[in-house]
């Protein structure tokens, strides 16, 4: 179970997110819906402390962590538990599809090469890319890519996978061998939260949709509820969109 209580984020004299408090519970895919600038990524990016929130608490898995005061060593253990997959892949350009994968087995986990190996090939088969083991990221697709970026966001079997905008850098005829991919994972009981503007993929393999606004949730319930009886207007309007 992962729990954020009142996370507070300044950018300066700019206050981003205003106290949202959120858990997921294990197994649970919560979708995180908003408009452009409500504060959607700094709330992923703090969890893993890619932003350090300004005050608030995150707990995943029993570990409760402050993060006004977190140690390197707390920053350290939220970050193996969590995997991220970010809009721009962020892959390694220099490194091989099967060492990407393998990277965090081997220098974080301290797995030997061999046994990181068994367990990136299992994942690259998952996500269809066996084939593509032994190629640069740069001779892939777009899709192709991100199906490596979520193989590793696997590979290291966090309690939680963050997904930022899986798919808003692909083409459009590439996003569905991404979402079906994301669905596929969803649906093997990993817990996961997942900013998307594709409200129709939210509706489909979310159990929870949040929406936010200006850094607060406006509303919460499930994807079913968010969608079909909202009870604020605001929602109502932003997720109209999607039908
Ligand atoms: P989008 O849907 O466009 O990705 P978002 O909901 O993810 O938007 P955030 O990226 O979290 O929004 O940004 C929330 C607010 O914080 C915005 O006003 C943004 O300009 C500001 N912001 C984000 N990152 C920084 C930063 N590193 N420094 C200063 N301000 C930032
Ligand atoms: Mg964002």
């Amino acid at each position: 179970m992962i729990q954020l209580q009142q996370i507070h984020k300044y950018y300066g004299s700019q206050h981003v997110l205003k106290g949202i408090d959120l858990t997921v519970g294990k197994g649970e895919v919560v979708a995180i819906l908003g408009p452009s600038g409500s504060g959607k990524s700094t709330l992923l990016r703090s969890i893993n402390f890619l932003e350090r929130a300004t005050s608030g608490s995150i707990t995943i898995n029993g570990r409760t962590v402050d993060a006004a005061s977190a140690s390197k060593q707390d920053v350290l253990a939220l970050r193996l538990s969590t995997g991220m997959v970010f809009q721009q892949y962020h892959l390694f350009k220099n490194l091989k599809v099967l060492q990407n994968v393998m990277l965090g087995l081997t220098d974080v986990k301290k797995l030997s090469p061999a046994k990181a190996k068994e367990i990136s090939t299992v994942l690259l088969e998952k996500v269809g890319l066996k084939d593509r083991m032994n190629h640069y990221p740069s001779q892939l697709s777009g899709g192709q890519q991100q199906r490596v970026g979520i193989a590793r966001a696997l590979a290291l079997n966090p309690e939680v996978l963050l997904f930022d905008e899986p798919t808003s850098s692909l083409d459009p005829e590439l996003v569905d061998e991404v979402l079906s991919v994301i669905k596929q994972v969803a649906s093997e009981g990993n817990t996961m939260i997942i900013v998307t503007h594709e409200l129709g993929f939210a509706r489909e393999v979310a159990d929870r949709v949040v929406f936010m606004e200006d850094g607060i949730v406006v509303e919460e319930g499930t994807a079913e509820q968010m969608f079909t009886n909202p009870l604020k207007e605001r929602t109502r309007q932003f997720l109209s969109k999607a039908l």
